[in-house]
């Protein structure tokens, strides 16, 4: 079992450079440049204050110079490789920051030998010279982009290695048990071949309980790192407004509040017990008279399709609309109803809905005092997660999903294999599992998939 030959042995790479930082008015910004030519580039475009030979990882005090002009006063610093970001020769310029000065600065360095870096080159650098895997690499994508604590926390477990270990432990197991097969199969007069078969099945259980509960709670994986839709329907005045309000106040970890750029749906961000979450607001589901709104309606159905949860919202002093009736009889993603206004009368019950949409879990809400809210917020995390658990969560994308099912179905071919005591076909399925494992971390993985991985990076990581 090889493994990938593109980690580690890539030829030897040019000197790219980026600005690190954000972009917009800034104390500092930086300017990272790596590769092998990281040293000579920075000492052609920066000069200490007091002439000095720079050594490694000192921080030192000086300027940015082009033609004997001075662009900007900085602190600059270089670090050998291989210990470094890329594993590469890293060189750092803080320069000021801005709109204009780090793109100044950034310009000179590419005068001088440095090359425009493509969106995650930095870390695939890392990646290819070994230092980090695919899952790693992730896992800093994940931790820039993080939008709640949780989320970065996860992030960051994730760049230590914590899902290459697991993913290790199931691969090692499974190479215990293959060389066990593999041996019996070379020496078939040292063992029993039913005792073989039996304690090789044991085994391979085992990892694939392991996978499937990994899988049971990957969901919660993917949604710390890809967040959670959830949409909100309703009819105009059930309190839609008032207790989206009431589910932002009450958590002060909103993350941003935008308005959508269309009339018809709009986007708030909020924090779910740390699932970042993407609420959207439809246009009420009302029949529309003018065109406009028709548009936005036909919007409003179609974001209902592609949401984990709905969370219809009726104004329970009311008796049912057409409408309300229809999207509770239509089958859907997970449906929370929030039966609003419950400190006026009640004309529509309990009863009623559940009648309706048998599945749909239904909590008494009084936006105007905040009686429910904290329930349904507890509701719509727990539909969210539909029994995953965000603790036991390694996995955390699709990819990771694939491939992890890949694996569980070849141990499962594997099995019925032993159960024939076909014990070769045994060997290779698990051979497929332990491949298709090896998939997640890069250890056997195509070069296209590393690029699509890299291409959703920011500029400058
Ligand atoms: P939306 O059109 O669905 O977003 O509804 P709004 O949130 O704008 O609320 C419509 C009206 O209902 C407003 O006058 C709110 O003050 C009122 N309202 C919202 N929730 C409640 C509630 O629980 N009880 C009562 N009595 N009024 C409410």
């Amino acid at each position: 079992l090889e493994k990938c030959p593109a980690r580690g042995e890539k030829e030897l790479m040019d000197t790219i450079a980026s600005i690190a930082t954000a972009v917009g008015a800034g104390g500092i910004a930086v300017i990272r440049i790596s590769g092998p030519e990281a040293k000579s580039v920075l000492s052609r475009v920066f000069a200490p204050h007091v002439p000095q030979k720079m050594s490694s990882r000192m921080l030192t005090y000086g300027y940015v110079m082009e033609n004997g002009q001075k662009v900007d006063e900085c602190m600059a610093v270089w670090m050998r490789a291989p210990h470094t970001y890329t594993t590469e020769d890293v060189a750092e310029i803080q320069c000021h920051g801005g709109q204009v000065t780090a793109q100044r600065v950034l310009d000179v360095v590419l005068r001088s030998g440095a090359r425009l870096a493509e969106p995650g080159e930095f870390t695939k650098r890392a990646f290819f010279g070994g230092r980090i895997d695919l899952t790693q690499a992730e896992g800093v994508m994940d931790l820039i982009s993080a939008r709640t604590e949780r989320a970065a926390r996860a992030g960051l477990q994730q760049m230590g290695g914590y899902l290459s270990e697991r993913i290790h432990a199931l691969q090692s197991e499974l190479l215990d048990t293959i060389a066990y097969i593999e041996a019996y199969l070379d020496y078939p007069d040292e063992d029993i071949e039913p005792l073989t078969a039996e304690k090789a099945a044991q085994q391979a259980r085992a990892v694939q309980k392991e996978l499937e509960s990994a899988l049971k709670n990957a969901r919660a994986g993917r949604m710390l790192s890809g967040g959670v839709r959830i949409v909100l329907a309703g009819s105009p005045n059930t309190g839609k407004s008032s207790l989206l309000n009431g589910l932002l106040r009450e958590q002060r970890a909103i993350v941003t509040a935008t308005a959508g750029t269309t009339r018809d749906v709009l986007r708030e961000e909020l924090n779910l017990n740390g699932l970042p979450v993407q609420l959207t607001d439809t246009a009420g589901l009302r029949e529309a008279s003018d065109e406009v709104e028709r548009i936005g309606i036909d919007r409003a159905r179609e974001e209902l399709r592609g949401a984990d949860v709905v969370l219809l919202v009726i104004d329970r002093s009311r008796p049912l609309g057409e409408e309300e009736k229809a999207l509770l009889g239509q089958p859907g993603a997970p449906l929370v109803v929030a039966l609003n206004k419950s400190d006026l009368g009640a004309v529509t019950t309990d009863a009623e809905v559940h009648k309706l949409s048998p599945q749909a879990k239904i909590v008494d809400t009084c936006a105007k005092t905040g009686e429910g809210v904290e329930t349904l917020r507890q509701t719509l995390y727990e539909t969210a997660l539909r029994g995953a658990s965000p603790e036991e969560a390694y996995l955390t994308n699709e990819r990771h999903i694939q491939a992890a099912r890949t694996a569980a179905e070849a141990i499962g071919r594997a099995l019925e294999a032993l159960n024939t005591h076909t014990l070769d076909c045994a060997a290779l399925d698990l051979r497929v599992a332990w491949e298709a494992l090896g998939a997640i971390t890069g250890e056997n993985t195509t070069e296209d998939i590393v690029d699509r991985i890299f291409a959703k990076f920011c500029l400058g990581k």
